[in-house]
């Protein structure tokens, strides 16, 4: 029987792409390990505190920083996120794949990590939505957020989208099961792949 190293998939897109979604569905299938990241934003309704995020104060986030707790971090909509190693790293040792939700600069931190782990288990995938027209649709229909909330992440949403291209993979959003089949398809090529054998 031969093992393998872990997969790192990274997932970017739009807010309202639906690729939190797919990440939580692949962790809740106990495909991969969700990793849960760190930010200064206050929790929306229904968010839970080391389960959706952990919920940092501005000043316990920069010391996380300070520590070299963090695999990358970037503001995002005027907030702070970061990624802890051990959310990463340890899983990985394990052979254990680690899905991230993470933004256009995350990634690109993550993709010039000198890490050799790191590098070995790396892949990324960028969400795109359907159209202008249904992401609008989306942010809006969330209803958690305020209007100029929603306009910004629309402004944001439009800036992101320029950087699919930086991906080994895309894809376009249709409905939930028909992204989810593709989603789950990605995470079981990979893991076929050679140069993680062991
Ligand atoms: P939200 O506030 O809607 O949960 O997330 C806003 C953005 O932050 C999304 O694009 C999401 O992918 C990104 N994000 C979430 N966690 C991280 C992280 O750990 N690092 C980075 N760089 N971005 C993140």
């Amino acid at each position: 029987m031969t093992s393998r190293s872990g997969i790192l998939l990274l997932v970017s897109g739009p807010s309202g792409s639906g690729k939190t979604t797919l990440c939580r569905r692949l962790a809740d299938e106990g495909e991969a390990h969700y990793s849960i990241s760190c930010t200064t934003r206050s929790p929306r309704e229904g968010e839970v505190d080391g389960q959706d995020y952990h919920f940092l104060r501005q000043e316990d986030f920069s010391a996380r920083i300070a520590a070299g707790e963090l695999l990358e971090h970037a503001e995002v909509h005027g907030n702070f996120y970061g990624t802890l190693k051990s959310e990463v790293l340890d899983h990985l040792a394990k052979g254990r794949d680690v899905v991230m939700d993470i933004d256009v600069q995350g990634a690109a931190q993550v993709r010039t990590c000198h890490d050799p782990e790191i590098q070995t288990a790396l892949t990324d995938l960028f969400v795109m939505p359907p159209s202008e027209e249904e992401l609008l649709a989306r942010l809006t229909g969330r209803g958690t957020d305020a209007q100029e909330i929603i306009a910004l992440r629309m402004k944001n949403a439009l800036e992101e989208m320029t950087h699919w291209s930086d991906y080994s993979y895309r894809l376009l959003s249709t409905t939930r099961e028909e992204d989810y089949l593709n989603f789950k398809s990605l995470i079981l090529a990979e893991r076929l792949r050679i140069s993680r054998l062991k």
